[in-house]
């Protein structure tokens, strides 16, 4: 018996425990790394003077309760008040919180299927059901079918991941003017949709008391391993999320780097959105010629079917590789995800992509 088995088989761990497995995507370093859709092209140059330049308090003490500061540069980006703000270690923590916040255990979190693999475990983590919907097959939602389930939390993405499509704003709209509770919006990878994505995100935001939008540093603004996610909502709605999340879960080394970035380098996450933009259109036009028929997207990362995912993956990382796997999706079947960077990197796939194939 290994450790872990003696550990699933605690009789006095949670009931509901049982199930849930560890997130254990394949985190081996490899030379080329386009797994999990991080901005490829490093940190922003005042986020890294911060990091440097930080006196010894702000590891020996405490951090802010509730990151003051922090929500302040946030609201000033999103276009909103500090009182529609929440923060969190990654979006992550935001949805966790969020479903945890508005839920008692045993109710549903209904989220779309194919999307973020951590919804159905955060649901589970908090004792409830996850109810998926199959996007349909142009990848939007089905307004209807997320309303019948009648859950008191529905979580919807857009950009979705892992397709890379933008919900319509028809179906987003019709699911939030009927919910009968709260409605997730994550747009994680909304910087890389367009210049307006982020107004209308928020727009959305207030113009509901029933929705909040999670969005994250950890993509365009090149900090993922700060751990710095937010949600923008309601001030009530945010309120019972900043609850359920608890004081001083966002480290000071990490509020001071991102409040840097978002108060002097915005710049710089514009300048490397654009260019990552540009690139995932040359990325999918070389996997066309490569005969591929990647998925069109509004993310800094392309869904491309092939044959044996697993597989293929397997053999690219031998080649220095790092690409996402997906089995058996719909409408889809066998696919990778390739994380949009630098274009040495994606001629590294490209050429990886065709040996192995
Ligand atoms: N939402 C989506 C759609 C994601 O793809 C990710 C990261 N893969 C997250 C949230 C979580 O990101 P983080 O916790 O780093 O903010």
């Amino acid at each position: 018996m290994t450790d872990r088995d003696s550990r699933d088989a605690l009789e006095f761990a949670r009931e509901c425990y049982r199930g849930i497995d560890l997130y254990a995507p394949n985190r081996a370093p490899c030379a080329v790394d386009l797994s999990d859709n991080t901005n490829l092209w490093g940190i922003p140059p005042a986020a890294e003077r911060a990091l440097r330049g930080a006196a010894a308090a702000t590891v020996t003490r405490y951090p802010a309760l509730y990151a003051g500061a922090l929500k302040q540069a946030l609201a000033d980006y999103a276009g909103v008040e500090t009182a529609h703000v929440v923060t969190g270690c990654g979006s992550d923590d935001v949805l966790d919180s969020a479903i945890r916040a508005f839920a008692e255990p045993g109710m549903r979190v209904a989220h779309p299927e194919p999307s973020f693999a951590m919804i159905p475990i955060f649901a589970r983590m908090n004792g409830l059901v996850p109810v998926p919907v199959p996007l349909g097959r142009d990848f939007d939602a089905d307004a209807d079918a997320f309303l019948e389930t009648r859950a008191p939390i529905i979580y919807l993405c857009s950009p979705n991941n892992p397709t890379g499509n933008l919900l319509s704003p028809g179906a987003v709209e019709a699911i939030v003017a009927r919910a009968p509770g709260l409605v997730i919006l994550d747009g994680a990878y909304a910087e890389y949709a367009g210049e307006g994505e982020g107004a209308r995100l928020s727009a959305l935001a207030l113009a509901s008391g029933r929705v909040l939008v999670v969005r994250t540093l950890s993509k365009a603004f090149g900090l993922a391993g700060m751990r710095i996610g937010y949600g923008v909502g309601a001030p009530a709605v945010v309120a019972e999320v900043e609850k359920s999340r608890g004081p001083y879960k966002v480290n000071a080394l990490a509020e001071r780097a991102a409040v840097a970035a978002l108060t002097e380098d915005l710049g710089w996450v514009r300048e490397h959105v654009a260019l990552a933009v540009e690139i995932r259109e040359r990325l999918a036009a070389g996997l066309r010629a490569l005969g591929l028929a990647p998925l069109p997207s509004a993310a800094n990362f392309v869904l491309v079917p092939v044959p044996d995912a697993a597989e293929t993956a397997r053999r690219m990382r031998e080649r220095g590789v790092a690409v996402r796997p997906f089995a058996g999706l719909p409408h889809v079947g066998d696919a990778l995800r390739i994380s949009v960077g630098p274009w040495e990197m994606m001629e590294a796939c490209l050429e990886g992509l065709r040996s192995v194939l």
